[in-house]
């Protein structure tokens, strides 16, 4: 399977501020001009572009929460609806439109930046599309309902011309969908959340985004190792460096070490950090995970989350 990264910010739609990218372009040029400095053979732009640090070479981006599994047979299974599905229904918008899809949509909660984007992923628009909604959220077609009040959106959702289907899934109950199987569990976050095991064979990925994991709740952890096996990936939230973390008790977000310490705990081979903090620059948040991690010589490979990552598990 692929996975994509559409939307990796927590909280809010964060579009780079010009300050952000003045910055940004400044510490380029001033990059470029060092590197070319005195030299006769310039060396190629692209070797340049490799050359730059990761906070140059790109932005961990500003979308919401969203994420396509592809798999091998080319079945997309969509987990959220944040600003970041916008951009997947572009690049699906084409087909959904001429043969049709079969599209699945796997909910984790519907806090705003889990669903905001949905009334812009334009294969809803068509009538050859058909979505099948996965949650543990009794009333999930109620909710975005809500948000297409005509007070808040002009379109309703039973306007939009796709089929939608609506399926509410147990705790720990794993379902059976085309390759995969899809097993969901609980997170402590408020208005709860929840987590999904994503297996296609005998490999399989956590998602679980949205997540408060605290010192004190390890042992719920151990209670996913209990119940889900073989993991090699953990996707996680890691808003906060510790400090914040410690100030921003129930507001349902985890910080980048204890993102790592569960990782550890639960043996995943690698853990992709996500759902920034909208307050936090690249360099921050960049900062806030070199911080966190320092000192310490952890058995999992750390990859931090960004628009446009592909991960693939074969
Ligand atoms: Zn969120
Ligand atoms: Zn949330």
């Amino acid at each position: 399977m692929e996975i994509n990264f559409y939307g990796v910010r927590g909280s809010c739609p964060t579009p780079i501020t010009a300050r952000e990218y003045k910055a940004k372009v400044m510490h380029i040029l001033e990059h470029a001009s060092q590197t070319w400095k005195g030299k006769k053979n310039k060396i190629s732009l692209e070797e340049l572009y490799d050359s730059l640090a990761p906070t140059l070479q790109r932005n961990i981006g500003g979308n919401t929460t969203c994420l396509d599994f592809t798999s091998t047979k080319g079945n997309h299974f969509i987990f959220d609806m944040g600003t970041g599905i916008r951009e997947l229904g572009n690049s699906l918008a084409a087909k959904a439109f001429s043969d049709g899809l079969d599209l699945n949509i796997f909910m984790t909660h519907t806090h705003w930046d889990h669903i905001q984007g949905w009334p812009f992923f334009k294969p809803a628009y068509s009538p050859k599309v058909n979505i099948n909604f996965y949650s543990c959220i009794k009333n999930l077609q109620e909710r975005l309902e809500r948000q297409q009040w005509d007070e808040n959106f002009p379109i309703t959702l039973s306007a939009m011309a796709s089929q939608k289907n609506f399926h509410c899934l147990e705790e720990y109950e794993p379902i059976q969908i085309k390759e995969y199987t899809l097993t969901p569990f609980p997170l402590m976050h408020p208005g709860s959340c929840t987590g999904y095991q994503i297996s296609n064979g005998d490999k399989s990925v956590l998602f679980c985004t949205d997540v408060e994991l605290r010192e004190n709740q390890l042992e719920t952890i151990q209670k996913w190792n209990k119940n889900l096996t073989n993991c090699e990936i953990l996707i996680i939230d890691a808003q906060y460096s510790s400090e914040e973390s410690e100030k921003k008790i129930g507001w349902g977000h985890t910080s980048v070490s204890m993102a790592v310490r569960a990782a550890e705990i639960l043996g995943v081979k690698k853990v992709v950090l996500t759902h920034f903090e909208p307050d936090h620059t690249d360099e921050v948040a960049m900062q806030i995970i070199e911080d966190e991690i320092k000192g310490n010589a952890h058995k999992v490979e750390i990859i931090i989350a960004y628009e446009g990552l592909k991960l693939s598990v074969n």
